[in-house]
């Protein structure tokens, strides 16, 4: 069997032809409202996420606004994106550090993001390039992990371990756009369930193609 291989620059090239312009899928307007979105995203949908910030975008616009409500009133605002209660929690807490730490405004360093409650270096890389346009990392989701592992630029199953292979294969200035990118390709095309590879522009070269008689590589 002929081996074929990509690399991260020719995948990015056709997702950017396919997918361009990348964008989040969570609807804001400021740093403070991706933040809030990214910690109710936690095993929720985003749709389930942006009907929920639709009005509590409204109520809430500083971190002030957050931590003034008693917690009860922010879970019920959120109830519906599930594990209510540790998101409140997180969104409080982070609200509140933002007061005592940053003047209420959202950092623009990893690790000061990473230092707040319920941010972790996945949601800090998104903040970092979607907000302030700095590619520090790549924020490795659950579609992530699985087109790259199909595409063979991987071969690893933990995210740190993913991150630093996804880093090395592509330029710097394009982390954060190969991170929509890949997860626009994970939803459209490249799905957990019935990949649709015979519509799929990798479908001579990559190692899990269907179309080639290949076996899914991605680890669950
Ligand atoms: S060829 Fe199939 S497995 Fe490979 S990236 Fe495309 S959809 Fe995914």
């Amino acid at each position: 069997m002929m081996k074929v291989s990509l690399t991260g620059g020719a995948v990015l090239r056709r997702l950017e032809k396919l997918h361009a312009p990348p964008r989040t899928f969570l609807h804001w307007r400021t740093p403070l409202d991706l933040l809030v979105a990214t910690i109710l995203s936690a095993q929720c949908t985003d749709v389930r996420v942006n009907i929920v910030t639709k009005t509590l975008y409204k109520k809430y616009q500083t971190p002030q606004d957050y931590v003034a409500v008693p917690r009860k009133e922010l879970e019920k605002d959120i109830h519906s994106c599930g594990t209510y209660r540790n998101k409140a929690r997180f969104i409080q807490e982070m609200c509140a550090r933002l007061i005592s730490h940053h003047h209420g405004k959202v950092p623009q360093t990893m690790g000061e993001l990473t230092a707040l409650q319920g941010v972790g270096r996945k949601t800090a890389s998104i903040i970092l390039w979607a907000c302030f346009g700095k590619n520090e990392g790549i924020a490795v989701d659950t579609h992530v992990i699985r087109v790259s592992q199909r595409l063979g630029l991987t071969k690893h199953k933990d995210p740190k371990r993913i991150e630093l292979d996804l880093m090395k294969a592509l330029p710097n200035k394009k982390w954060g756009e190969f991170t929509t990118l890949i997860i626009t390709h994970g939803r459209a095309v490249c799905t957990a369930r019935n990949r649709q590879c015979e519509k799929c522009v990798f479908k001579k070269e990559c190692p899990s193609s269907l179309v080639l008689g290949r076996k899914d590589v991605a680890k669950p």
